[in-house]
């Protein structure tokens, strides 16, 4: 096992991490930061983000993540590709382990690890990644505007993506599994008294046709037996998040969903020396720059630490 010793280290790469990265390195922390198994997080399987304020012709996820990196790396911070596969935050220093090879003693720890949207599990959405197939409506809805999308789910999150997709589009199905939706009941009856959607009860999505891009959908009633092909442009996978915090299980504060507690108005965990930043820590608005916020958040915080500890 190799061993080194930051002042700060970054796990997870995403808005928020970078942002984190940019704040950290220019005070001066000289911060290590960790990719993940994705690097620049969910925004590299988007297709162009219009919403992120400062680039008024919008820009390609994946570039607007390597332009973040390069800000980064311009202020020094030593960006690695690796897995944070371990942590110790019973005693300071905090102990974090890479690939169960490299440990890391950090005088502080921002975990931007994100989270990562659940899939179906059908080959058509990998293939369709970009062309039709998406898991979040506020980024892509947009280009499906006029047209009939479908949203899969029958969460909170899935009568959102529906209710903001009608607003855009011709018409929306709402496909759930059974024959009722887990979503709050406010939410629900917005779905249901909004014109343009239609809900598919008891229906499983059995493929994703097309040629190039998205052009039907094929759903199987498990009532009645009965398969049907529905002319669609978009398809919207709305089944949930998986916040990717499980290292940190029993350690941080987390709540049912595994989502990291933070103390209102900070990025503080339940553990000294901790920040949390991102969709690790959020549930609700998920945007790159709510994330890149809370990452701007966590390294001011990491400062301030720092400096009460008088670690320089
Ligand atoms: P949920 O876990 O609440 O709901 C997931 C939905 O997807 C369920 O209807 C589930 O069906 C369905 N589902 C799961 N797997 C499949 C599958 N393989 N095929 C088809 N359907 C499937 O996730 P959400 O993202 O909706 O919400 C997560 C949390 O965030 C919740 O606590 C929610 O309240 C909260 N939230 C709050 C919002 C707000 O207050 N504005 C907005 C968005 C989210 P089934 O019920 O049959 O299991």
């Amino acid at each position: 096992m190799t061993k080194e010793t930051v002042k700060c280290l970054i796990i997870g790469a995403g808005p928020a991490g970078y942002t984190a990265a940019i704040y950290a390195a220019r005070a001066g922390l000289k911060p290590l930061m960790y990719q993940g198994p994705q690097p620049g997080g969910q925004l590299t399987i988007t297709n162009d983000v219009e919403n992120y304020p400062g680039y008024p012709n919008g820009i390609k996820g994946p570039q607007m993540m390597m332009d973040f990196q390069a800000q980064a790396a311009r202020f020094g911070t030593d960006i690695r590709y690796g897995i944070a596969t371990k942590v110790d935050f019973s005693s300071y220093p905090h102990k974090v382990t890479i690939d169960d090879s490299h440990e890391i003693e950090a005088y502080s720890v921002i975990v931007a690890t994100g989270a990562s949207a659940k899939w179906l599990g059908l080959p058509a959405e990998q293939k369709f990644q970009n062309a039709g197939v998406s898991a979040c409506a506020v980024c892509d809805g947009y280009f499906y505007r006029n047209q009939t999308v479908t949203v899969v789910g029958g969460g909170d999150t899935a009568c959102e993506e529906a209710s903001y997709l009608a607003k855009l589009c011709k018409k929306v199905y709402l496909l759930v599994r059974t024959d009722k939706m887990r979503a709050s009941k406010i939410m629900q009856e917005r779905v249901l008294k909004t014109e343009n959607i239609e809900i598919l009860w008891n229906s499983q999505t059995l493929d994703i046709l097309g040629e190039q891009e998205v052009e039907a959908m094929r759903v199987k009633n498990t009532v009645s037996g009965e398969v049907k092909d529905f002319a669609i442009k978009g398809f919207f996978v709305a089944i949930g998040h998986q916040p990717n915090t499980q290292i940190f299980e029993n350690v941080l504060t987390m709540d049912s969903n595994g989502y990291i507690i933070t103390e209102k108005g900070s990025s503080r965990t339940n553990i000294e020396g901790v920040f949390a930043a991102g969709d690790a820590q959020d549930h609700v608005y998920r945007q790159a720059v709510t994330a890149a916020g809370t990452g701007c958040m966590a390294a001011l915080d990491a400062e301030r630490f720092l400096a009460a500890k008088g670690v320089h």
